[in-house]
């Protein structure tokens, strides 16, 4: 267990004023004129036969990805920034569709609440079924809801091969044909898919859709990145990139409509005022923004 006495005491009690938290600060860093804590780095202990991990928030993704690697093993995270950026951001990279949600990697977490206080949510068990489920209120909340201290994540097997193949095909054709992709990605004209599992079966698949291997994914456009209905996301026009089976769509313009409704925002409000009354915690935030 990582001690957190001195992460709370940083991050002080309710009188203790505003306070943000930044990681790898890999989307801008920390917010000016604010005081700024880090989490603690660090890998406690990690359980192979569990398929669990237990680290600090403030531990590097990638340097989490390469311990693990040595059992075989990964964790369901974007790679590039630390284990409590990529929780608390909650957004999962293009592997969404394999790999499952970012909310789903986080088992337990010990958290500084908005009072100062360590506070401890969930538990190191899949079947986990009392209480709160404050963890998926955690994840995505960017840091308003508390600051996460140590995280005790689900990993999950390494695959023995994992390939980027291309094609020109239909999309829904390559998506009936292909077993458990991981990745399915498409911009109107080709459609990507990143499989996993053994060699044989990988290019036995590509080969029956007539898909070639290629170096890895098409480059996402930054303009935007919206959920949409399939349907909706299929119709897309410009310069997309639509992920398949997810409906999500990055696109090189700009979104302008709210990303979320009124109820919904009521909502994160009042959750948020109900877990930091004053707002201190990462103020100039929204929750789930
Ligand atoms: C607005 C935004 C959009 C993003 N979109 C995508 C995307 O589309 N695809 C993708 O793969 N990745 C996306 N990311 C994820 C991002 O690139 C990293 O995965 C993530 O930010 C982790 O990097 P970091 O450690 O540098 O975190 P930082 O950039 O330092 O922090 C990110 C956010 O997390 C909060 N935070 C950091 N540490 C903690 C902690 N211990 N407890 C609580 N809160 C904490 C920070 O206050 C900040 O709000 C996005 C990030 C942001 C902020």
């Amino acid at each position: 267990m990582i001690d957190l006495a001195e992460f709370a005491a940083a991050v002080g009690d309710a009188d203790a004023g505003p306070v943000t938290i930044t990681g790898l600060g890999t989307r801008g860093g920390p917010v000016p004129g604010v005081r700024c804590v880090g989490a603690p780095a660090g890998i406690a202990w990690l359980q192979p036969d569990e398929m669990t991990v237990c680290c600090g928030a403030g531990t590097p993704v990638d340097e989490l990805v390469a311990a693990l690697a040595e059992h075989r093993q990964t964790v369901a995270l974007p790679a590039g920034g630390t284990v409590g950026g990529a929780l608390s951001v909650g957004r999962a990279d293009v592997r969404q569709l394999g790999w499952g949600p970012v909310r789903d990697t986080l088992l337990q977490a010990r958290y500084v609440s908005a009072a100062g206080e360590v506070v401890k949510a969930g538990g190191p068990t899949v079947k986990n079924v009392s209480g709160f489920d404050v963890c998926r209120l955690l994840v995505g909340s960017r840091g308003t809801l508390g600051f996460l201290g140590e995280v005790i994540l689900r990993t999950r097997p390494l695959a023995r091969a994992s390939q980027w193949y291309r094609t020109s095909a239909e999309p829904a054709v390559v998506q009936r044909g292909l077993y458990r992709p991981v990745s399915l990605l498409w911009d109107g004209t080709m459609v990507w898919a990143l499989l996993e599992g053994h060699p044989e079966d990988l290019a036995a698949q590509a080969a029956s859709l007539g898909m070639e291997p290629c170096d890895g994914p098409p480059t996402l456009p930054t303009g935007s990145r919206r959920v949409l209905p399939p349907a909706e996301a299929m119709a897309s026009t410009g310069t997309f990139v639509v992920e398949l089976g997810v409906g999500v769509v990055h696109h090189a313009d700009q979104w302008t409509s709210p990303t979320r409704d009124a109820r919904e925002a009521a909502l994160a409000e009042a959750v948020r005022r109900e877990m930091d009354p004053t707002g201190r915690l990462n103020p100039v935030l929204p929750v789930h923004g």
